[in-house]
């Protein structure tokens, strides 16, 4: 990521990330290694089985190939969103209960040598020979659901931040386009006025519809005052100019009695003072 504030954001995603596995790594059956069962060892995880497993298994894990395990370091990988959710869906406990299902009780799991080990995983996962079986009984939830990992909360914070800068954006453009479209209709209506009244018409341009969108001018061009006040001389009409911005606040109002009011209503004074 190349911006400070995506790298902010994924150091802050990180940290939650880096919590959530702290906690589970509290629970007793993440503290053994899902395949040894050493205890205090699980600092690696093969997050698509989700179980935290020891540094030697994790070695057997990679043999295995990624197509069976993905093998991450607790400590020093950067974690995502969906690596978290499935160490929330599954755990060591009921991994075990999914992959172990069929393992007699007083299976000894091997202890010394590496090479025991390694024919203990791939009976495990990759000859799947203990697996619970679609014939058996269904397997429970998970305890964590795995949507309100990848949902986390610092990720929601965010998007509500960038929801609502969106939100102004959008207000802001909005009012700045209906702004232009007032003071165009009013520039035609003074010219179409002007001609009426046998005044150099063609002289009266239109006002530009290419008027920026992101700079709106709340007041007229002077020249084009004069011209508007000579219009409404001959016609007769007093006050033209602050009776049409009444009118614009009275429409503005209208259209912000919804949610995003009180974003519009700052706006509105930022653009009207
Ligand atoms: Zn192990």
């Amino acid at each position: 990521m190349a911006t400070r504030a995506a790298r902010e954001k994924n150091s802050h995603l990180n940290e939650h990330h880096k919590k959530i596995l702290a906690d589970l790594m509290g629970e007793e059956a993440n503290m053994h290694c899902a395949d040894c069962r050493r205890k205090g060892q699980a600092t690696w995880a093969s997050w698509n089985l989700g179980t935290f497993i020891c540094i030697r298994c994790s070695g057997i894990h990679r043999c295995l190939g990624v197509h069976i395990s993905k093998v991450r370091s607790i400590r020093m990988d950067m974690w995502q969103p969906e690596w978290i959710a499935s160490m929330q869906e599954w755990g060591n406990e009921r991994a075990a209960d999914q992959w172990e299902y069929h393992l007699p009780d007083d299976f000894s799991r091997p202890a010394g040598s590496d090479q025991a080990m390694d024919q203990f995983i791939r009976n495990k996962y990759e000859r799947k020979k203990w697996i619970r079986k679609a014939s058996d009984p269904k397997i429970r939830e998970p305890k964590f659901s795995p949507k309100a990992a990848a949902e986390a909360a610092p990720a929601k914070e965010l998007t509500h931040a960038e929801i609502r800068a969106q939100m102004l954006a959008e207000e802001k453009e909005k009012k700045a386009r209906k702004k232009a479209k007032k003071k165009a209709k009013k520039a035609a209506k003074a010219a179409a006025e002007a001609a009426a009244n046998g005044e150099e018409a063609s002289a009266v341009s239109p006002e530009p519809s290419e008027t920026p969108i992101t700079s709106p001018e709340p007041e007229p061009e002077p020249e084009e005052k004069e011209k508007a006040a000579a219009a409404e001389g001959s016609g007769g009409e007093e006050g033209e100019e602050s009776g049409s911005e009444t009118e614009d606040d009275d429409d503005d109002n209208d259209d912000d009695n919804r949610p995003a009011s009180r974003a519009g209503s700052t706006l509105d004074s930022a653009l009207w003072d």
